[in-house]
């Protein structure tokens, strides 16, 4: 075991307190990675506020990106001295889901809270999604991992772990839109933007990007949105519609947590388009539709996990895409904070007005 400092939830709704907290070195299949960068997503402030129950004490944070500083046995070709993605997608490679392609839904059960974190004095501490990231080093499985060109910046490669795979992955992978389609995007924050750029490297004819803000509305045109409608109108799916000349869309991706956004997403639809459900809304929410207009429209509603990426096969693709100046990531930060300001880099988050926040670790 070693010390390392992390910052800790002890209290849902609380704040995260920065403390040392012991990490047992890699186990089989394993590696140890010295993080350079870990970004705040959604999940980790919905997690702390206790909407997703979990166990306390735990460390979150699982947008990260480093160095690996030490290995297990078996740890497919990755070597100490990697600059390595860390996601949270800890997939077994052998189950159903796996052997089916769908390592985001993986069905062989990890236990995060024996998982390599204890407290200083030996006591349970949750490694919450397979991370903990929200501290110096990590010890993951070399499944979660993806190996990162030394030159590319580890604030700007964390964001591959999450927020941009989950929405380009969505766009691409999950809605399989094609060059021509309409699409609606609910949401233009951390994974909105990335399921706009998605659905612009797919070929979307029209991207229609759906906020509560004029000022999300221009920025979501950054990142390929061709039009833009705010949420707070009456039926906003009309202004969708004039948009996309007077038809439904081919799919639309709901990229944030709210209820109402989901009741609405079928109405953004055209014929045999399909909802795609991206957003992370909290445990025990309902969302209510009309079978019979599905139905009778041929339309679907689907969940997504993770943009269903095989991270090995998605995220080096994603990298050249960003070398070749055709995917935005250094415009995805919105703030560079160090682990002793965590808590107001969450804060920040909260307001809504923030893209992504990144904590660096700043070693030597
Ligand atoms: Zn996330
Ligand atoms: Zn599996």
């Amino acid at each position: 075991m070693q010390t390392i400092r992390a910052a800790v939830c002890r209290a849902f709704n609380e704040p995260l307190v920065i403390e040392d907290v012991l990490l047992a070195p890699p186990g089989t299949g394993e590696v140890e990675v010295t993080l350079d960068a870990v970004a705040i997503c959604h999940s980790d402030i919905t997690f702390a506020s206790g909407a997703w129950g979990g166990h306390l004490p735990a460390v979150y944070g699982h947008e990260a990106a480093g160095v690996i500083t030490a290995t297990g046995d078996a740890v497919g070709g990755f070597d100490v001295g990697d600059p390595v993605v860390v996601t949270l997608i800890r997939a077994c490679g052998s189950c159903p889901s796996c052997a089916g392609g769908k390592p985001t839904i993986c069905e062989t059960p990890y236990d995060t809270v024996k998982g390599p974190l204890q407290t200083a004095d030996g006591g349970p501490l949750e490694q919450a999604m397979a991370c903990g990231a929200f501290a110096e080093k990590v010890v993951v499985s070399h499944r979660q991992i993806v190996k990162i060109p030394e030159t590319m910046p580890k604030d700007v490669a964390s964001l591959l772990s999450c927020g941009v795979i989950t929405g380009v992955g969505a766009a691409v992978n999950a809605a399989k839109l094609r060059p021509g389609q309409d699409v609606v995007v609910i949401g233009a924050g951390g994974v909105g933007l990335n399921a706009i750029q998605g659905a612009r490297l797919a070929g979307a004819r029209r991207i229609v990007a759906v906020d509560m803000t004029e000022e999300k509305l221009e920025i979501a045109k950054e990142f390929g949105a061709t039009h833009g409608v705010l949420a707070s109108l009456d039926r906003p799916w009309k202004a969708a519609f004039k948009a996309l000349g007077g038809r439904g869309a081919d799919a639309v991706l709901i990229t944030v947590g709210a209820i109402p956004a989901y009741d609405q997403a079928p109405r953004y639809l055209g014929r045999g388009g399909k909802a795609i459900m991206i957003g992370m809304p909290h445990s025990g929410d309902l969302s209510t539709y009309e079978p019979v207009v599905l139905a009778a429209l041929g339309q679907g509603v689907v969940g997504s996990k993770m943009g269903d990426v095989v991270i090995q096969r998605d995220i080096p693709w994603m990298i050249d895409l960003y070398e070749q100046g055709r995917l935005k990531l250094d415009e995805l930060i919105s703030g560079r904070w160090s682990l002793h300001q965590i808590n107001e880099a969450i804060a920040d988050t909260k307001t809504g007005s923030a893209k992504r926040n990144v904590i660096l670790f700043n070693r030597d």
